[in-house]
């Protein structure tokens, strides 16, 4: 069993909308009294108040209602969240990280958690509890769960991009295969990352994946673009540091914020179907076991304005993490393994190959060719995890699946390799 998350969106009135900002910021209002708490004991010289139980002690004492329309269980979801950022920023600071900050900051909204057994889920509908005299505060989601609802253990309410979502987090089971059908953990694959082929996968016996991901990379320029557009359309309206901006000026903040978010969930979910490719052919080939090949070491070489957001907008990290959730569902294993050199090596003859323009790699001592990311693939495969585990030899890939991820983005439906129907100007 496994916990994932997924988020929903809501269909509200005005009125709903305005009871579900409400909680947001009386959440916000909690966060800030626990705060303002312990700056009162550290003043005094006390040890500050952090543990769960006791701050939920302070809560009960405070009384009922004394955070407007928020429930006692909504209120202690939050004190849970304080107690757990604080207890983590000690660890990392007793372990001699000393960038780890205690929460010091105040946040106007706040997500809250409720836990299973307190609200109600049926269908779309789903009813949060609510204060002691408060009526039942109902609301309409925008799709059915993705989950059985026996099956769902918690929702959080909370404000994104402008937006208010319900986050649904549910316990479900790692899928189960008839037999023979079952991914084999010696059967593995290497899984180099890239920008444009956001994975490139070299599967046991020369059966290969090519995800691109070239929509992604389109929609970030295109928003790059327009954010830049945006910005300097506006900068003379843009009120001095301390000056209250203008409702105008409001208007379009709020209006930036909806753009950052729908780029944000577009990017998002073309990055989720880039994985599921993966782990879907990886299904299909009864592929137990996925080496990835970690760039990360690299990354925080410093190169260059436009190459360090480059760098950032690839979120190598969520690559993987993503990948490795899908995987986990899926009963494949994912391991990191070390790519220096990956790129530069024929899986073939093991010689060093000097790096090429273009994306066709070909080897000068032994002939071979293929593509650069599958053959460096085809190398991670090889390669086994720092703790030791499986290797193999290298298999060059022979048939090659290609995968399109991001192609409801707007402008992605045509790939750049299509043919082009060019009935205006005749040759
Ligand atoms: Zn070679």
């Amino acid at each position: 069993m496994v916990y994932r998350t997924a988020r929903v969106g809501l269909r509200l009135t005005n009125a709903q909308r305005n009871r579900c900002f409400g909680l947001l910021r009386s959440a916000g209002d909690v966060w800030a009294c626990v705060l303002e708490l312990n700056a009162w004991r550290r003043q005094r010289h006390d040890t500050p108040l952090v543990a769960y139980q006791a701050l939920c002690r302070e809560l009960a004492a405070s009384g009922p209602e004394t955070f407007a329309g928020l429930d006692s269980v909504g209120a202690r979801s939050v004190l849970r969240r304080f107690s757990d950022a604080w207890f983590a920023a000690a660890k990392r600071r007793k372990a001699g990280d000393l960038a780890a900050r205690f929460p010091r900051r105040r946040r106007a909204l706040l997500p809250v958690r409720w836990y299973h057994g307190t609200f109600v889920l049926n269908g779309r509908r789903l009813r949060l509890p609510s204060a002691a005299r408060g009526a039942p505060f109902w609301l309409r989601l925008d799709r059915e769960v993705p989950y059985p609802a026996e099956q769902v253990r918690s929702v959080t309410l909370l404000a994104d991009g402008g937006r208010l979502w319900i986050e649904v987090t549910a316990e479900v089971a790692i899928v189960s295969y008839p037999a023979g059908t079952a991914p084999e953990p010696d059967r593995k694959a290497g899984v180099d990352l890239g920008i444009i082929h956001r994975y490139a996968v070299a599967g046991p016996d020369g059966q290969a994946l090519l995800v691109s991901a070239r929509a992604i990379r389109a929609e970030q320029h295109l928003h790059l673009a327009d954010t830049k557009g945006r910005r300097r359309a506006v900068a003379r309206r843009a009120p001095k540091p301390g000056r209250r901006g203008s409702r105008r000026w409001r208007k379009y903040r709020r209006r930036t914020r909806l753009v950052e978010g729908r780029h944000r969930r577009r990017i998002r979910q073309a990055q989720h179907e880039a994985a599921r490719s993966v782990v879907a052919w990886a299904v299909e080939q009864r592929i137990g076991t996925l080496a990835v090949g970690d760039p990360r070491g690299v990354l925080a070489l410093k190169s260059g304005r436009r190459h360090n957001l480059r760098v950032r907008n690839w979120q190598v990290g969520r690559s993987i993490a993503i990948l490795r959730d899908k995987a986990e569902l899926a009963g494949i294993a994912v391991h990191l393994v070390d790519e220096r050199g990956t790129s530069s090596t024929c899986p073939v003859c093991r010689n060093r190959v000097p790096k090429p323009p273009g994306r066709t790699m070909a080897c000068t001592s032994c002939n071979a060719t293929g593509h650069r990311d599958l053959l460096a693939a085809a190398n991670i495969a090889t390669r086994a995890p720092a703790g030791g585990g499986l290797v193999q030899p290298a298999v060059p890939p022979a048939v090659i699946t290609h995968r399109r991820a991001g192609r409801h983005l707007p402008g992605a439906g045509r790939s750049r390799r299509d043919p082009v129907a060019r009935t205006d100007h005749p040759v």
